[in-house]
Parts: structure tokens; sequence; C-alpha cells
């Protein structure tokens, strides 16, 4: 490998275990529930979901779910639970959920990565990788794409190397 390949995925190792520094700034999402499976969504105005549970009362066992997984890339506070929620079971729901991650895959995503020395887009739709860094622009893969793809494991479609652009030793 060389050197760019192996600073590349050292830096990436680095973020994956630094979740903090990533933030979700909004993403798309099916949500395989135990009945259906369910679109979720969060945006700038927030959570969405098509359930029912949350059509009802604006939480529902897959936003807190996503809100367990992700806590520290959301950089938001926890949605209320609602009166007239069935909380007990709502909470035990989403606890099994979160443990069940291949429920999971997104459809697409937009996050904010703060690196060392500079802030880093990485958006990702339709399987595929974008990141606004020289680095990506160069071998279509940087450190800041590698690292989501680290988070985010089977949640997301795996980063394909296009043949010219593929590093060698790998
Ligand atoms: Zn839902
Ligand atoms: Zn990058």
């Amino acid at each position: 490998m060389d050197t760019n390949t192996i600073s590349r995925i050292q830096k990436a190792k680095q973020y994956a275990n630094e979740p903090h520094r990533v933030t979700f700034e909004n993403f798309e999402l099916q949500f395989k529930g135990d009945n259906d499976t369910y679109t979720t969504m969060l945006g700038a105005e927030g959570w969405h979901c098509s359930c029912p549970g949350f059509q009802k009362y604006a939480i529902c066992p897959h936003i807190m779910a996503l809100e367990k997984i992700f806590s520290v890339m959301l950089k938001r506070d926890p949605t209320p639970y609602a009166s007239g929620q069935n909380i007990v079971s709502d909470v035990k729901k989403a606890t099994r959920y979160a443990e069940e991650t291949e429920r999971i895959r997104f459809v697409a995503f937009s996050a904010r990565i703060d690196g060392d020395n500079s802030v880093h887009r990485v958006q990702y739709s339709d399987n595929s990788w974008q990141c606004d860094c020289e680095h990506f622009q160069q071998r279509d893969i940087c450190a800041h794409t590698d690292a989501m793809e680290r988070l985010l494991g089977d949640m997301v479609a795996p980063i394909v190397l296009t043949p010219a652009k593929e590093e060698v030793g790998e």
C-alpha cells in the first residue's frame, strides 16, 4: 500500500472511533419494523416517519432507536415522549431495534465531519458516495467516506472503487 492509502486508513479508523466528529445534517432510510418497512427521515424540520405511531404521536420506536444508535452524531435533543404514547412498549421495542441494525438501510444522507484541519461534507445517495475533499476528487475514496462506511456498516452500500482509480495493494 502507498503512504496515501495507509494514512487514509489510519485517519478513517481514528474518525470512526471518534463519532462525535460526525454530524448528520439530514438522512432518509428504510426501517424494517416487525410488521412493515417504513421510511424514516431527519431533516431541517426534524424527524418524520411513515409509521402509524408517528402520525399519532410525532414520536415512534424507529426514531427512538435511531436516537440511541446515532446519539452523538445527531447533536440534537431526544424527541420528547407524547401523552397517550405507550412509552414502556415503545422503549422496549426501540432498545431491541437499536441492537438489530440490519433492519436499517440508508437511502441518502448528508453528514459533516470535523477533521483535524478542516470540515468536510460526505454525501450518500442511490448507493453512491461523495465527499468535498481533494483526496476524494482524485481517488473516489477518502478518510471521510471510509470513516462513514466504518460507522454505518451494513446500513449502507459499500464504497466501490472504479478499477482505474483502485489503489494498489487493496
Ligand atoms: Zn416510525
Ligand atoms: Zn473526504
